[in-house]
């Protein structure tokens, strides 16, 4: 595999032209989850997807923009303008090192700044750079249709996350804590509250419905799921690199 861990001259040796960057956040995730669940998450992804596609990986962003989730410590947020500015420049020293393509794998929802970073990025440097954006957390309908999981109601520390973290690290997950809660509000409502008005305990789904092996099956179709987008929205954005509209 590919990834941060291999030398300078290996990684030169195969001179990939994509990199992977999985962008987390460090953030409570209920009474059972620890808090760097969204940076387990987006690593994880991020594996499978730079074996995919024979990307060079780097380590995951481990802070974000999460202040929707404040209240208790463990919570770790930065600024939306400061994490523009260090997600823009992390994806320029990448392109000035020979890297043609860019995968932003996003291990946390809440992440709206991404998206003027990977238009701007688009329509200011397409075609020398390309970046596009895989959020796991879009593809609940289909892993439920995969009849992997049973809810695709799930948005935070609920089936999906919590069977990964089971699969991956099981020492760090309290089964006995597991409570579902499914807030009468939709997700829109982050947008006027914080997730303790929305859920008292900070869960948003139904855990008590992960497994372990529903964990490994989660990770195994989404990579190829990811994999297949991916591959897709690069040929989508070379068919005609003008005529971008800038954010
Ligand atoms: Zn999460």
């Amino acid at each position: 595999m590919l990834s941060y861990q291999m030398t300078k001259d290996q990684i030169n040796a195969i001179n990939p032209d994509i990199a992977v960057i999985p962008v987390a956040s460090l953030e409570q995730h209920g009474p059972h989850l620890p808090v760097n669940t969204d940076i387990i998450i987006a690593e994880a992804y991020a594996n499978g997807i730079s074996m995919e596609l024979n990307a060079f990986q780097i380590p995951a962003v481990p802070i974000s923009t999460c202040r929707e989730h404040m209240g208790y410590k463990g919570t770790v947020w930065i600024n939306p303008d400061t994490f523009y500015r260090m997600m823009i420049e992390i994806c320029m020293c990448l392109e000035e090192q020979g890297f043609k393509k860019i995968v932003i794998v996003q291990g946390h929802g809440g992440i709206f700044m991404l998206t003027p970073v990977i238009r701007e990025l688009n329509a200011t440097r397409n075609p020398e750079l390309q970046v596009c954006r895989i959020d796991p957390g879009n593809y609940l309908e289909q892993f439920k249709n995969a009849g992997v999981i049973s809810s695709s109601a799930g948005l935070h520390a609920d089936e999906f996350e919590t069977s990964i973290v089971q699969y991956l690290h099981c020492d760090l997950v309290h089964d006995e804590l597991i409570q579902d809660f499914v807030p009468e509000v939709t997700r829109d409502y982050l947008n006027y509250g914080s997730i303790y008005c929305a859920s008292p305990s900070g869960v948003w789904g139904q855990p008590s419905r992960a497994t372990a092996e529903k964990g490994g099956k989660l990770l195994e179709l989404g990579r190829k799921l990811m994999a297949e987008d991916i591959r897709k929205i690069f040929a989508y954005m070379n068919k005609n690199p003008q005529g971008y509209s800038s954010f």
